[in-house]
């Protein structure tokens, strides 16, 4: 037992209170778990591009005020009732989306869509009395994405956390509890690219970076990569990522553009930017027969998904995915594996780091298209 086990924590939480608005860090009131949940210590969270949709809420609904984050790693400082696979002193990683293990979903093979925690952007409170475990002054701030890691404290779902090797390095592997692994499962786990295959990458952020490494890793002998953001392209290289489009230098859909130079289309396309119009070309540039996209951008909510239906017909798969199909619970340890006998590298995608009182920069960073992963200390 800790000693803060039962009690209310006081700590520093990063606070949204206004859409596109610096978030201010702030004492908050961290309520003790509640039955199935578990209070995490953060030692460090990164900044993914959901949060910084959520906190901009220009396609999505805006809920304020709210503690965004949910890329991170922490420590269990106690356990709720009924909680028994996970204890005091564990090493964890929150995950967005979460694995009850008792529903259809997480019974499929084939689905990570848990039916009692699979992601919800608009609930802001825990899911067994709808209310939220953060307060200050006594009235309630709302959650994100049921782990709000931008504060030194966090109240998670138990089967929203993930108990990893402790000997695993907490300020790398935090950017596999969103980012990295939504990008690896995308190619790997649904786009599943053949041994010299094409493979397309929209977006050369983080998660499209992480899905250039799955098509690497799956032997794919062209890997393309789209960005409008030209300063992508080198970072790009270090990820096996041999040519380069920029749709603003073509006066012809980027689409037609990657049939020319594949010879009809590439054999896989994965989505990693959130735009429609990304989305639409990254499906319409696959090869008819076989070709298979996978969307991974999280759109604005009232985006529509507009091609032919004769781009279907002949033959070409869409799909999405969210976390790279990967159950968290039971498939995110071997990918911190992959990462320990190094068949994964991190160190890579992380360029840059601060200490939490400067996490505005990370919002910064981010907004400007600069880096990678910005890992956040929480005790600096
Ligand atoms: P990022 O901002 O680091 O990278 C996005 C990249 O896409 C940028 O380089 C940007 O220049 C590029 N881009 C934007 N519009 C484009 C367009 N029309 N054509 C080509 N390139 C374009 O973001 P990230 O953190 O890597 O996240 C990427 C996306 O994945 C976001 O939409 C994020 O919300 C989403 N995401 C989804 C899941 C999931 O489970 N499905 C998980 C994590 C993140
Ligand atoms: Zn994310």
């Amino acid at each position: 037992m800790s000693n803060t086990a039962g009690l209310v924590i006081p700590c520093k939480a990063a606070v949204s209170w206004e859409a596109g608005k610096p978030l201010v860090i702030q004492q908050v009131e961290v309520a003790p778990p509640q039955a199935m949940e578990v209070r995490v210590k953060i030692k460090y969270t990164s900044l993914c591009h959901t949060d910084l949709y959520f906190w901009e809420a220009k396609g999505q609904t805006p809920i304020f005020p709210r503690i965004f984050g949910h890329e991170a790693a922490g420590i269990v400082e106690s356990v709720g009732k009924g909680v028994s696979d996970l204890q005091v002193g564990d090493h964890v990683l929150p995950v967005f989306t979460g694995e009850c293990g008792d529903c259809a979903h997480c019974r499929s093979e084939e689905s990570n869509m848990c039916d009692l925690l699979r992601i919800n952007t608009d609930r802001a409170v825990m899911l067994s009395d709808g209310k939220s475990r953060f307060s200050i002054n006594g009235n309630p701030i709302n959650h994100f994405l049921g782990t709000s890691t931008f504060s030194e404290y966090t109240v998670v779902h138990s089967g929203c956390l993930v108990k990893v090797d402790p000997l695993a390095p907490l300020d790398k592997i935090c950017i596999l509890s969103c980012g990295i692994s939504t990008g690896l499962g995308a190619t790997l786990n649904v786009a599943k690219p053949k041994k010299g295959s094409s493979v397309a990458i929209f977006g050369l952020g983080a998660v499209g970076l992480a899905a250039a490494e799955g098509a690497r890793i799956a032997g794919a002998s062209r890997i393309i990569g789209i960005d409008l953001n030209p300063n992508r392209f080198e970072e790009a290289k270090k990820f096996g990522v041999t040519e380069f489009v920029n749709p603003r230098e073509h006066d012809i859909p980027v689409q037609q553009v990657i049939a020319e130079m594949t010879n009809g289309g590439v054999d896989r396309s994965v989505e990693c930017t959130g735009n429609i119009n990304a989305m639409v070309s990254a499906f319409e540039c696959v090869h008819d027969g076989w070709g298979v996209a996978v969307l991974v951008g999280v759109p604005n909510k009232d985006a529509v998904f507009m091609t032919k239906p004769i781009n279907l017909l002949n033959e070409r798969t869409l799909r999405g995915t969210f976390f790279g199909n990967y159950k968290p619970r039971t498939d995110l340890p071997s990918v911190v594996n992959m990462y320990m006998n190094k068949k994964l590298e991190l160190d890579k995608f992380i360029t840059h780091r601060l200490p939490f009182s400067e996490i505005n920069k990370a919002f910064e960073y981010m907004v400007k298209g600069e880096g990678l992963r910005c890992i956040i200390s929480m005790e600096d």
